[in-house]
This record gives C-alpha cells, structure tokens and sequence, in this order.
C-alpha cells in the first residue's frame, strides 16, 4: 500500500520536473492577456485557454527520462 502512494508522489516529482525543464508559457496567453499567468504548456499540449498548441515535436524517452 504505501509502495503505491511512494510511486505516486515519484511521478508527481517527476511530472514536476518536467514543467521546470521542458515547459514553456503560452505565447498566445501572453499576447493576449498579458497580466494574467500564462498557461505553461509542454511539447504538443493545447492550452484550455485559447486552443494554442505547442509545435514542439513530443519528448523522447530519453528527454522524459532526463528530467
Ligand atoms: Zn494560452
């Protein structure tokens, strides 16, 4: 039981890590609103504020595994 929420609070740390590392704000959000915070959007994400979606090519293994 308490392996699974030890796995859990990993992939929370690691999912954090790849904000810091790969995620960039919305250029539309910062355009348009620009004193609201930005959506920060990872490879490929939609931001749910005005539908813009990153260009970059989604991360590889080895990319994600590097964060
Ligand atoms: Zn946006």
């Amino acid at each position: 039981m308490s392996d699974a929420i030890e796995t859990y609070k990993v992939m929370g740390e690691h999912r954090k890590a790849l904000r810091a590392k790969y995620g960039v704000p919305c250029p539309r959000c910062a355009t348009a609103r620009p004193k609201a915070h930005p959506s920060i959007l990872m490879p490929q994400q939609r931001c749910r504020v005005d539908g813009y979606v990153d260009p970059r090519p989604e991360l590889t293994d080895e990319q994600w595994s590097q964060a």
